[in-house]
């Protein structure tokens, strides 16, 4: 295999790949050594209140810089990074980059929260608390100004050890949301008892509300699930100011989408909040 058609592959990800063959070695490989070469960079989108004045907050999103395929999005490698477990690496990249972030701001921002993306991979990693814990400890961070997002198809994989997990990040601090909401098999029941502070609702369903397929129903309905439960809830994929408007009218708590933003490199994330996010904090 040539390094073109290794790449090709990387980015047109294969799920009946088998984890053992020599092609997917060499993708590890170019993975591995984006990390090494300090090819991954670390994007942020804020997140807006919709209801009060709230804290600055955002979700981190991983970019590859690939030296001839430019800025790869994360669906194009991190599916194939789960299935070989590298992903545990790129969590763990992303995460400290957080920590470094959080580490120079707080002087700053002085209520900062940022959303970093679990995989099933993370979730079912006995030592991930452990690792995470290591990391605010070097940067003198708190775990309660990160929050982790986590499926419902995550979580439904091995809702038993799922669970275990998730009890176990709770009490070392960190806040905890269920990520792309309603489009999993997430049951009801493992929801009410798990220690989850937010809910997401996928962007397919934000996205589909103008259009009066049912989608504002069940935007309603998580929204009213989400409060029912005390837990906040988030719309994601919020592209124009009336969806924006109309999402602040149903009592949704907070927004994120490009209406607002597009994720931003982080050097320029923390400038957006002076500048342009100006413009969208909640009336009080
Ligand atoms: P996600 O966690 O649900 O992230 C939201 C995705 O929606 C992001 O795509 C974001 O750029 C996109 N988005 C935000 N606002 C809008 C909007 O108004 N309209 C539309 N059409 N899209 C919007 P992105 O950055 O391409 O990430 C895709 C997915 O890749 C993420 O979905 C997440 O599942 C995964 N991902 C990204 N970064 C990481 C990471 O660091 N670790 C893990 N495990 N997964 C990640
Ligand atoms: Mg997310
Ligand atoms: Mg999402
Ligand atoms: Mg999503």
């Amino acid at each position: 295999y040539g390094a073109k058609k290794r790449l090709a592959v990387a980015l047109l990800y294969d799920p009946a790949l088998d984890s053992s063959s020599a092609q997917t070695l060499s993708l590890l490989g170019d993975l591995r050594r984006a990390v090494e070469q300090g090819e991954l960079r670390l994007y942020l989108q804020p997140k807006v209140a919709l209801q009060r004045g709230a804290g600055a907050a955002a979700e981190a999103l991983l970019r590859w810089q690939h030296p001839q395929r430019g800025l790869v999005p994360p669906m194009e490698f991190i599916p194939f990074a789960e299935q070989t477990g590298f992903v545990r690496q790129l969590t763990l990249w992303v995460f400290e980059q957080v920590a470094m972030l959080l580490a120079q701001s707080l002087a700053r921002t002085a209520d900062l929260h940022i959303s970093v993306n679990l995989s099933t991979r993370d979730l079912l990693d006995p030592e991930l608390s452990l690792r995470l814990g290591a990391i605010l400890e070097r940067y003198q961070v708190s775990a309660g100004s990160f929050c982790l997002e986590i499926t419902e198809s995550a979580i439904m994989d091995d809702p038993q050890r799922a669970e275990a997990m998730l009890n176990r990040l709770a009490q070392q601090g960190f806040k905890l949301s269920i990520d792309d909401f309603g489009t999993g098999y997430s049951s009801l029941a493992y929801l009410k008892r798990l220690p989850v502070n937010e809910l997401k609702i996928d962007k397919s369903f934000v996205l589909g509300m103008q259009s009066g397929g049912g989608d504002a129903q069940i935007v309603r309905s998580t929204i009213d699930l989400a409060h029912n439960l005390g837990l906040t809830v988030v719309a994601e994929g919020v592209e124009d100011a009336a969806l924006m408007e109309r999402l602040r009218a149903m009592a949704c708590d907070e927004a994120q989408g490009y209406h607002i933003s597009r994720p931003l490199p982080a050097e320029q994330f923390l400038g957006w909040h002076a500048g342009p996010g100006a413009a969208f904090v909640a009336a009080p």
